[in-house]
């Protein structure tokens, strides 16, 4: 069972302070890549996942790029589905490469980390216009997800209750302490 412990172990939770993808800031950055370096915990974590899911019987999983390209591909090989992924294409989410979705066919979306869900339901909504039906969502960790963020069921691993603020709200922000690239800065080990 994948555990925060393994987010410890690998480099994949650090401290600091981050703006994170949902425009948000945060103590707290899980850089999920850093767990999903090591392909059998992400095998671990794609089988849990898909484990998870199974109850609403996908027959597809969608990811965003880049984000859930490796959770999402080791959640379908779990559940021995096709996987697709969905890119930004100017500024939106479009499903390229000529990925087709048969028409009615349930899709699940998988991604690493679950915050505001502004990108899933960006990402539902492109895989609706497809033709496809989304039935839930799955993520690695769920890092506060509002109860009604989703058009849909959503199952996570792991919740991590971190604190998030708006920018005008951020606390480190007001004490003037300089943003965090996750990329350059050392993990909490
Ligand atoms: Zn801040």
């Amino acid at each position: 069972m994948i555990t925060l412990k393994d987010f410890e172990d690998t480099g994949a939770l650090l401290t600091g302070h981050f703006r994170l993808s949902s425009g948000l800031h945060s103590d707290t950055y899980l850089q999920c890549a850093r767990l999903l370096q090591w392909p059998a915990r992400a095998e671990a974590a794609g089988r849990e996942l898909a484990e998870t899911l199974a109850e609403f019987a996908p027959r597809v999983i969608v990811s965003p790029a880049l984000g859930g390209l490796i959770i999402g591909h080791e959640t379908a090989r779990a559940l021995g589905l096709p996987f697709l992924f969905a890119e930004r294409q100017d500024g939106a989410f479009a499903l390229r490469r000529g990925f087709a979705i048969a028409a009615g066919e349930p899709v699940a979306i998988v991604e690493d980390v679950l915050t505001t869900g502004k990108s899933t339901r960006e990402v539902i909504e492109t895989v609706n216009r497809a033709g496809g039906r989304v039935v839930a969502a799955g993520s690695i960790v769920d890092r506060g997800l509002p109860a009604d963020a989703l058009p849909v069921s959503s199952r996570s691993l792991l919740t991590l209750s971190v604190p998030a603020w708006p920018e005008e709200q951020c606390p480190l922000c007001r004490r003037g302490v300089a943003l965090d690239t996750p990329g350059s800065r050392h993990p909490r080990t």
